[in-house]
């Protein structure tokens, strides 16, 4: 597909703008340098890369400029932890992103070599040119603008930048809470994702959690003859499906007691955004062969996707399965259920919640067993939020159109762990969209993106420095 760039970025009015088109080649050069390294974090025979990554951040962080430059020991990849503190009565913005990558493999589905990166049609293409290399020359070329032209920044700037993301993120709770003082400030800015589609840019402000459960039934020792028993005991597999069926209503609504009790409901302005996202119905359907939505009444089809919460059987099984017939009563039946949370839910809560339902919808002479298979925190930065509107005032002066608010169903685990750990509102302010491939052969930084994203954090900067 030949590069078509939807929308223009503009330049900066300071003299930053000659700066950054002054050292153009010298950061195309160092972004692939940067790009070379295969440091993909998941992979043992790679551990001394990602320390050359971490080594080759730090120089780079030295060179422009930044202070208390540190490759940190984390027990796993290091973190690479810098600062820039101008004034300490004005903001202080905490940078993260992750110089980790993902294996470049299937290799014979890449165009190129995923670590030999190259320029072609408008896209830098390489293995982490989008995620999450390429956000961080963003910062990095910023940061480099800002000391090169007014010898300073707006704000106080902390980097974080980590090793472990395409690896759970395995140490940096720990190292948080092991560093306060490096990761302390007003606000936290992940660059990791973040366009909606080509050039139009976007905030994702909410992020579901989710709680995942595993229930067991059994009713007898060994599967009974149902022509002999059925009628007399209960069915564990007919009784699963009636507790599962239990937890909705007729309009989808989850009947758990106490489920919705912490859901922050959504405000007009919540609503005015999903109804602003460029949704096509139709398309959405067609592309997963679907052919109607579903789910709780009152809600459009993205509000219930992205802001509310939700109930879903993975898995259900038991009994006979194999080809024809089988005349049984099943001794035992078992459901994988998942919860996609929104703020305030408590997952560990409402799995309690989830299991005490399920208990009380067991008939007699059924034995259940629910065991907890896995928690994650909701995230939302609310809309209004003076950080947000910052970051969405830049996006717009860099791109022309105003960011669309996007609230995923999924979830980027380290933007919870911030807001929960650091109580700092998180601005998911990322330069990819979707179509860039990450973590798949191609990955690709649109070009346009990548520039205009430097001229967007300069913008943001300058606008966080006038937040009281
Ligand atoms: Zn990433």
């Amino acid at each position: 597909m030949p590069y078509a760039p939807t929308l223009a970025w503009k330049g900066l009015e300071g003299p930053e703008e000659a700066h950054l088109v002054a050292t153009a080649t010298q950061r195309m050069a160092k972004y692939s340098e940067f790009l070379r390294i295969p440091s993909v974090s998941a992979l043992p025979e790679h551990a001394a890369d990602c320390r050359a990554a971490a080594e080759w951040l730090a120089v780079e962080l030295r060179r422009i400029g930044a202070e208390r430059v540190e490759v940190s020991e984390t027990g796993g990849h290091p973190i690479v932890v810098a600062e820039k503190i101008v004034d300490p009565s004005l903001p202080t913005v905490v940078v993260y992103g992750h110089y980790d990558v993902q294996p470049g493999d299937p290799l014979d589905l890449w165009k190129t070599s995923p670590f030999e990166p190259i320029v072609r049609d408008g896209r830098m293409l390489g293995r982490g040119s989008a995620d999450d290399k390429g956000q961080i020359v963003i910062h990095l070329s910023a940061l480099e603008a800002l000391v090169g032209t007014r010898g300073t920044l707006p704000v106080n700037v902390k980097y974080l930048f980590e090793g472990e993301e395409e690896s759970s993120s395995i140490n940096l709770e720990a190292w948080m809470a092991a560093n306060p003082e490096r990761c302390s400030g007003d606000a936290v800015i992940i660059s990791d994702s973040g366009f909606f589609d080509g050039n139009r840019p976007a905030l994702t402000v909410g992020l579901r959690g989710i709680t995942y459960i595993q229930v067991d039934v059994r009713a007898s020792d060994v599967d009974l003859h149902s022509g002999s028993y059925g009628g007399s005991v209960v069915n564990p597999a007919n009784a699963l499906a009636a507790m599962i069926a239990s937890l909705h209503d007729a309009n989808g609504r989850i009947t758990v007691p106490g489920f919705y009790d912490d859901v922050v409901e959504l405000t007009p302005a919540d609503r005015a955004a999903f109804a602003a996202l460029p949704f096509d119905e139709a398309n959405y359907l067609a592309g997963i062969g679907a052919s109607a939505t579903a789910g709780e009444s009152g809600f459009s089809t993205v509000e219930r996707r992205g802001g509310r919460p939700t109930l879903d059987v993975n898995g259900i099984w038991g009994g006979f399965t194999g080809d024809g017939s089988k005349t049984i009563i099943p001794a035992h039946a078992h459901a994988k259920i998942s919860c996609r949370l929104v703020t305030a839910q408590d997952p560990e809560k409402i799995s309690r919640q989830l299991e005490a339902a399920l208990r009380a919808a067991a008939p007699a002479g059924l034995h259940v067993e629910v065991q907890n298979l896995g928690n994650g925190d909701a995230f939302l930065t609310p809309l209004g939020d003076p950080y947000l509107t910052a970051a969405a005032g830049a996006l717009e002066a860099t791109f022309g159109v105003p960011p669309l608010y996007i609230r995923e169903g999924g979830s980027i685990p380290i933007a919870a762990l911030f807001q929960k750990r650091l109580g700092l509102p998180v601005v998911l302010l990322g330069f990819t969209p979707p179509d860039d491939n990450a973590h798949a052969p191609n990955e690709s930084m649109d070009l346009g993106n990548f520039e205009g994203g430097i001229r967007a954090v300069i913008r943001a900067l300058d606008a966080i420095a006038t937040i009281g």
